[in-house]
């Protein structure tokens, strides 16, 4: 079996021989042959078309479980979908349903809002099949939830190219569930590491691991402040990993992502206390994303497009060497920086990366930069779970980066909302004092700041440098801050693996 999927995944083009089967999942379209039943218990239960349902199926003996759409309306879009078909898969393992046939929708989409209806079907029944890696690797015997999952569309040509898309994509969510939702020592740096050597070995993607104290100190002093009180402790030492595509023809454009990947998050110094420390392990998961994203990349070898993945690992420990606020650290782009709270320790952990990588974003061609991070508790606020915030630059947002990401996501099931970065952003950073540059944060959490979520990017633009390459400037160069703090999936949800669809359909499609 694909070690990157929850378990084998068929093709089904015809319900004929159910002999290995032992239930089929119905979403939308109902298969010829179960017709009739569906009839039947319409007439008899009000409620079938709108409620999930479980029973038997006379003629072919097998185990039915409905989980109608309902009625839907222009507020509703193509997640409605991947919701039935979760919530079909999780009623048939309750059932005890180990050989499970998913019915995708039978009305083929190639335009509006329901086209991307069938891989929706398939991604929700995925997600709903994920067995996290702990109990995977402690408890074999509960590895999959079902043995196999079959996906039934009655035209072979346009179910092999579905499942085949969604199993793409599946195999990097896959990979970033695993990154972002092992506990704080299951995926502490160095493991975060060990693991996306397995997930690359023998592949196209170039891997390099920086650990060497010596290099972080000199290279990324905004990183090390960050990573000095878990760095005495050697199973929590940050890991800088570098992850990179080359396109196999003349690249026409290159896609570079800096994820925030904070294995834990005690706030620091800045401790988070009264309770709002736990759930603080998903606070890797824009790194997460990372190293999912670079998986899709690997399995569907982009052909004019680089790609670079950068994942900051570190871990938000608090002791005797932790930063404090009022430290002033000289960054690698030469910004002289003061630290305002020690839990805003996401932007700190990927400025000296996002300057490394504007300076190599120069020779290559159409460089766009990207940070994603899980940043603020201000974006969850701002649009609830679910849902993605896109920042961009000057020369991102002329090109209608934004616009282009939220259409797309709408369309794919992996929705943004966008935030427009504005002076006041800058301002809120810009220092007063002689000798410092910007300020790293006030001492408010996000959720009590205002524009908590927009003034990070302004920041991470001022410590990186990347301030300087607006419209105007000689080298323009396109950037974009994600915050995912809504879409990554918070404990005890699954993590998502957001926003790999929509920045996949954008950039790479
Ligand atoms: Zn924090």
């Amino acid at each position: 079996m694909d070690n990157y999927l929850p378990c084998d995944v068929v093709e089904i083009n015809s319900l004929e021989n159910l002999s290995t089967w032992d239930t089929i999942c119905v979403i939308e379209s109902v298969p010829p042959i179960l017709s009739c039943v569906f009839e039947e218990h319409r007439s008899f239960d009000k409620a079938f078309d709108s409620e999930v349902t479980c029973f038997k199926d006379p003629k072919t003996n097998i185990r039915i479980v409905s989980a109608p759409l309902g009625e839907l309306d222009d507020f509703d879009d193509v997640r409605v979908y991947a919701r039935a078909s979760e919530k079909a898969i999780s009623r048939a393992i309750k059932a005890g349903g180990k050989a499970v046939i998913l019915v995708l929708p039978e009305a083929i989409n190639t335009s509006g809002r329901f086209q991307y209806s069938a891989l929706q079907t398939i991604l929700g029944a995925l997600h709903e099949l994920y067995v996290p890696i702990q109990l995977r690797e402690d408890v074999p015997d509960q590895k999959q939830r079902i043995e196999k999952l079959g996906v039934y569309h009655s035209n072979a040509g346009f179910l092999k190219k579905v499942v085949d898309d969604s199993l793409q994509f599946e195999r990097g969510r896959f990979a970033a569930r695993d990154i972002g939702g092992g506990d704080p020592e299951r995926m502490a740096p160095p493991k975060v590491a060990t693991y996306v050597e397995n997930l690359f070995a023998k592949t196209n993607i170039k891997l390099t691991i920086i650990s060497d104290l010596a290099v972080i100190q000199k290279d990324f002093p905004l990183f090390e402040a960050v990573n000095r009180a878990a760095s005495s402790v050697a199973r929590h030492n940050g890991r800088i990993i570098y992850l990179e595509y080359e396109a196999p023809q003349n690249a026409k454009k290159t896609v570079i992502l800096v994820g925030k990947g904070v294995c834990y998050d005690t706030g620091g110094a800045d401790i988070k206390a009264g309770g709002i420390m736990a759930g603080m392990s998903r606070d890797k998961c824009g790194a997460a994303f990372v190293g999912g994203f670079m998986k899709y990349v690997s399995e569907t070898a982009p052909q004019h497009t680089n790609v670079i993945g950068v994942m900051c690992m570190v871990r938000n420990s608090v002791g005797e060497e932790c930063y404090v606020a009022d430290e002033v650290v000289t960054a690698r782009s030469g910004a002289r920086v003061r630290v305002g709270n020690t839990d805003a320790e996401g932007r700190m952990c990927m400025a000296d990366a996002l300057c490394e990588m504007k300076q190599r974003a120069l020779s290559m061609p159409d460089s766009h930069l990207f940070t994603i991070a899980t940043l603020t508790g201000h974006a969850h606020l701002a649009v609830g779970v679910g849902y993605s915030i896109v920042m961009d630059n000057g020369p991102a947002r002329e090109q209608g980066h934004g616009n282009e990401l939220k259409k797309n996501g709408d369309l794919i099931g992996d929705p943004f909302e966008i935030s427009t970065l504005q002076r006041e952003d800058f301002s809120a950073h810009q220092s007063k004092i002689l000798g410092e540059d910007v300020i790293q944060a006030n001492n408010l959490p996000s959720s009590r700041t205002p524009r908590g979520h927009q003034t990070p990017a302004a920041f991470m633009m001022l410590a990186s440098g990347l301030d300087k390459h607006g419209t105007n400037s000689s080298n323009p160069l396109k950037y974009s801050h994600l915050d995912i703090a809504g879409s990554a999936g918070d404990h005890p949800d699954t993590p998502t693996g957001s926003p790999l669809l929509a920045i996949a359909k954008t950039h790479l499609i």
